[in-house]
């Protein structure tokens, strides 16, 4: 007997139909004799829509700022989970399974304050584990939780998966799995990329990049908690017929391990490739070159909740003025450049220019640690497509280039083959 946390995301319980289907999947585990949590989403499209509602509420006359306050915004968008956990919850009950549905609130989940994008502190696994143990399923709305002031929080989108490893982590699951659209994690987004290979073992480091840099296929935070927790988290397809062979597998279940590098025998060098559509990029000419002046441009954008990535500073040729080239998210480009107009003064800089719709290509691989050249053989691939550079950012583990939107999908694919990860 085991104990599983399963987390179905939003095409999983798009209607009743696939709640049924997803009834199934937990029905097959309960049958089997195992302790079970589930963790859902909102119905897929669910969480835009109520996300649409807040941002389109008529303004005030005379004010242009889409203002809202980000606890109501919380309490708006969590509601798709409500739903879903209280549906999936009636469709086992009519399995005969003893089921019951779980808000954020109720268990509870304690997150911090920042509304919108919470991060889980405490979950108080103790009475889903003696329910567990009386034979009950707890169904539990994920993306939500309480915060300090008492009220609903959500965890940022794509959080549900967060909630899952985070309850897995809690009542001490043998298992995390995460059922999703596609059946595991592929070498790059298999949408774009027909050619991509499922993988059967990534490294916790190589999905943390993996995710940060843009394979939404999990959530950043829900990586770092099953690193640091140590959860086995599998990424699995829902889609699948539930009781075919092998489904319920307990040591190697159909999909993709998140695991501990060690535990991965044949490490490649590249293990895949991630983009980030929606960059922007923004150029301060003719800088001073003297001590300060990046805590002057970075500091006001912290402040102001702006999230700087891609940094390029060129050497100046006579030691007086360079030029700082940054990325921001596109829709954080007009805040920035507001930010760095109003501190124009104290940074000392003579125009500042800006370009949106880049994206971010990367190439990520632990072997890349112990292997030179990785880097040459991206430059050389993009060259031959005749893609430009923009800029290039690199760690030990990942390479991200900075390139023109139009070109995402081939500088993608390209990328893929010359690394060797297509399907063969
Ligand atoms: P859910 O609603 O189940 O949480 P998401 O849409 O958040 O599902 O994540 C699944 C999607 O992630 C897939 O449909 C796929 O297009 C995308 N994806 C991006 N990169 C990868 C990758 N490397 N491997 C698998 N899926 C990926
Ligand atoms: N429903 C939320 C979202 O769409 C959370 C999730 O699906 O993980 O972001
Ligand atoms: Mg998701």
């Amino acid at each position: 007997m085991a104990r599983i946390v399963m987390k179905f995301g939003g095409t999983s319980v798009a209607d009743l139909n696939r709640i049924h289907n997803v009834a199934r999947h937990v029905k097959r585990e309960v049958d089997a004799g195992h302790e079970i949590a589930v963790v859902v989403s909102a119905m897929s499209g669910k969480t835009n829509e109520l996300v649409g509602w807040v941002e389109n509420m008529p303004k005030v006359a005379g004010s242009n700022a889409p203002f809202y306050d980000a606890r109501e915004y919380d309490a708006v968008v969590a509601s798709g989970e409500q739903v879903t956990s209280g549906l999936l919850a009636i469709a086992l009950q009519s399995m005969g399974i003893n089921a019951r549905s779980w808000q954020g609130w109720q268990l509870p989940i304690k997150t911090d304050n920042t509304h919108g994008a919470a991060r889980i502190l405490d979950i108080d696994g103790a009475d889903i584990v003696r329910r567990m143990g009386e034979g009950q399923v707890a169904v539990v709305a994920g993306f939500q939780g309480l915060g300090p002031d008492n009220r609903l929080a959500t965890l940022g989108r794509g959080g549900s998966d967060t909630s899952a490893v985070a309850i897995a982590a809690a009542v001490k699951a043998d298992r995390c799995d995460i059922y999703t659209d596609v059946d595991g994690v592929y070498t790059t987004d298999p949408r774009i990329e027909p050619k991509a290979r499922r993988l059967k073992k990534v490294a916790f480091e190589e999905m943390l990049e993996m995710a940060s840099l843009g394979a939404k296929v999990l959530q950043v935070r829900s990586v770092e908690l099953a690193m640091v927790h140590k959860v086995r988290t599998f990424v699995r397809s829902s889609f699948e017929d539930p009781d075919a062979p092998g489904m319920g597998d307990l040591l190697n279940p159909p999909g993709t391990l998140i695991c501990d590098e060690d535990e991965i025998v044949e490490q490649e060098v590249v293990t895949g490739i991630a983009y980030a559509k929606d960059e922007a990029q923004i150029s301060l000419r003719r800088l001073a070159d003297r001590p300060g002046v990046s805590a002057a441009i970075f500091g006001p954008l912290a402040e102001a909740h702006i999230n700087v990535d891609m940094i390029v500073q060129n050497i100046s040729e006579d030691g007086s003025k360079t030029d700082m080239t940054f990325t921001v998210p596109s829709g954080d480009v007009n805040k920035a450049l507001k930010v760095l107009s109003d501190n124009k003064e104290k940074i000392g800089y003579d125009v500042a220019q800006s370009e949106s719709g880049l994206v971010k290509v990367s190439v990520i691989g632990i072997g890349m640690r112990s292997h030179a050249g990785v880097a040459a053989s991206a430059f050389r691939a993009l060259a031959d497509k005749g893609i430009n550079i923009k800029a290039i950012t690199t760690s030990e583990i990942k390479i991200s280039i900075l390139i023109d939107g139009p070109y995402a999908e081939l500088a993608v694919r390209t990328l893929h083959s010359a690394y060797g990860l297509d399907k063969s």
